[in-house]
């Protein structure tokens, strides 16, 4: 099983690059924030609980998702391996998920930070529209879909997310970027942690992350 963490700030990349590598590696792109809105379309009880959470930029309890993620990892399409994308956001997560994979005899084989400083997040997420299908990210200026309003991968409609107005993202960055810290510092001790300069264009960051993955190969 081949378990890689996508790690960077709100509005870092994280969403853009899951989907590249998905395609690229043939492995299933599963982002803990899309389980909670899919949760909160369908007025599940998780729903419930994770929307406040949500609605002002902080973090879902660490146990709720958890739960939520060990029970997406067992699903069939995930059995050959996973990018994960927005967990672990604690460094309770990145323990959770290090004794859940070591129970089957596996382990997370890299963490992959996509690194863009904190004064560069408010543009990019304030510009960011994502499809209602499957939560693939556009930038209105920075990259915008092929037809206006329509998302290239599976023809959804695409929306502002509700937690993209200006005061729920500053809260996201005044109370995200300190675990996010923790999580990297997890990976970092483990000697797993590989960085991409987040601020290239989208194309070059997707190159620096599959260098990363596998630098012999790509060599
Ligand atoms: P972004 O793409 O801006 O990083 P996400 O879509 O990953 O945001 O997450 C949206 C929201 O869902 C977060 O602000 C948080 O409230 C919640 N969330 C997502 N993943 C986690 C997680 N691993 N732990 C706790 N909360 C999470
Ligand atoms: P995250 O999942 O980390 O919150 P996203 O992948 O949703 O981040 O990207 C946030 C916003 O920045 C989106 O509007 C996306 O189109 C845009 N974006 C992503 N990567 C880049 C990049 N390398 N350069 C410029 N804009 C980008």
């Amino acid at each position: 099983m081949r378990v890689l963490v996508l790690l960077g700030a709100p509005g870092a990349g994280k969403g853009t690059q899951a989907t590249i590598l998905a395609q690229r590696l043939g492995l299933p792109h599963v982002a803990t924030g899309d389980l909670f809105r899919n949760a909160v379309r369908a007025g599940t009880a998780l729903g419930r609980e994770a929307h406040g959470y949500m609605e002002r930029g902080e973090l879902v309890p660490d146990a709720i998702t958890i739960e939520m993620l060990i029970e997406r990892l067992g699903r069939p399409d995930a059995a050959e391996g996973v990018i994960l994308d927005g967990f672990p956001r604690s460094r309770a997560q990145a323990e959770a998920l290090e004794s859940a994979l070591l129970v089957r005899g596996e382990r997370v084989e890299v963490a992959l930070l996509v690194d863009v400083p904190a004064e560069e997040l408010v543009g990019r997420l304030a510009g960011r529209y994502v499809c209602r299908l499957g939560g693939h990210p556009y930038h209105v200026i920075l990259n915008p879909p092929r037809v206006p309003g329509i998302c290239d991968v599976d023809g959804s409609p695409l929306e502002q997310r509700e937690d993209d107005r200006p005061e729920v993202v500053r809260a996201r960055l005044t109370r995200q970027l300190a675990p996010l810290q923790s999580v990297i510092e997890f990976y970092r001790a483990r000697g797993i942690l590989r960085a991409v300069d987040g601020r290239q264009p989208i194309d070059l960051v997707s190159r620096g992350l599959i260098e990363a993955l596998d630098p012999v190969t790509t060599a």
